[in-house]
């Protein structure tokens, strides 16, 4: 342990959050809607620098009565590991990672990272250390510049270029006609999707958390760029806990477990070898 255990000082201006990072889930205008207020108990403290062995200890939530979601989950994550979630649409993936930055509460039930239960922690200071990676980045108009340095506001110059670099953003770079200065989205240049990716990567690794969340693509793209970004997130999850809401089973084959949801529940957990072997679900989805 300790790798990416970072000074409290190099770690990011108290300001980031998810202003509207919340973009990071699809259906942050829902989020954004339904703004669940979550406020810092009066007796919650700042975050210590986090290892990320994240406990969900009989989780359940649901958004409306008396229609669970998620229900008594039960799962150990130790610090470094990248475990994927896969199962049908609707199963409860991405409700289930969104109760990490608590987007959520659970209905019942505790998450914990390092042994601290999750609203023992000031929003902020938990936030900070959990990035996110999702096929609907938030692209604001402004400089691209600008763009990769809202993963971390104060960030340095060759702090972001070098995060650009790590996400495989330098080529696109050299070819604009201001380099980091141009102005993309809606009055500037339009990224492809892949590039917006890439700007979603760079993001999280001026970021640098412990904790990383990604919702994996599901829009195709074409398989140069899609072997292009993989590399780059594979990069990216080193040393960091990393929880993957996986669509495709080709990608995650060497995620140190598998968890295969159903209904809300842990249906398997395993490796891929583990969970082929076992001949259940995953091995059908995966036949
Ligand atoms: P997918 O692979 O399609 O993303 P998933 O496994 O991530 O699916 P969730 O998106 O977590 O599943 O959805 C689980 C269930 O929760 C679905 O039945 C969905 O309709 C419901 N749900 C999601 N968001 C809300 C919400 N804001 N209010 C009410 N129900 C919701």
């Amino acid at each position: 342990v300790g790798v990416f255990y970072r000074p409290l000082e190099k770690i990011a201006a108290v300001i980031e959050t998810y202003p509207r990072g919340i973009a990071g889930f699809r259906r942050y205008q829902e989020l954004l809607a339904t703004d669940p207020e979550i406020a810092d108990a009066p007796d919650a403290v700042e975050a210590p620098a986090l290892r990320g062995d994240i406990r969900f200890d009989h989780v359940s939530f649901e958004y409306d009565r008396d229609r669970p979601i998620i229900r008594d989950i039960d799962l150990t994550v130790k610090a470094g590991e990248t475990i994927a979630f896969v199962g049908p649409s609707g199963a409860g993936k991405t409700t289930l990672l969104a109760l990490l930055p608590r987007f959520y509460e659970p209905t019942s039930g505790r998450i914990s990272i390092d042994g601290l239960d999750l609203p023992r922690m000031q929003l902020n200071s938990l936030r900070r250390q959990i990035g996110l990676v999702s096929q609907d980045v938030f692209l604001f108009g402004g400089t691209l510049r600008e763009n990769i340095a809202y993963g971390r506001l104060g960030a340095t110059d060759s702090e972001i270029r070098d995060a650009a670099r790590q996400a495989q953003l330098d080529s696109m770079i050299d070819n604009l006609p201001d380099g980091l200065d141009t102005i993309v989205g809606e009055r500037g240049v339009m990224l492809s999707g892949g590039q917006k990716q890439r700007v979603a990567i760079a993001r999280a690794f001026l970021k640098n958390p412990p904790i990383l969340i990604l919702d994996e693509a599901t829009s195709a793209l074409d398989s140069q760029t899609e072997r292009e970004i993989q590399s780059a997130l594979d990069r990216l999850a080193v040393g960091r806990t990393t929880l993957i809401i996986a669509h495709r089973l080709g990608t995650i084959r060497n995620a140190d477990r598998i968890v295969v949801m159903q209904e809300g529940r842990i249906a398997e957990v395993g490796t891929h070898q583990d969970l082929i072997a076992r001949g259940g679900i995953y091995a059908g989805l995966a036949a």
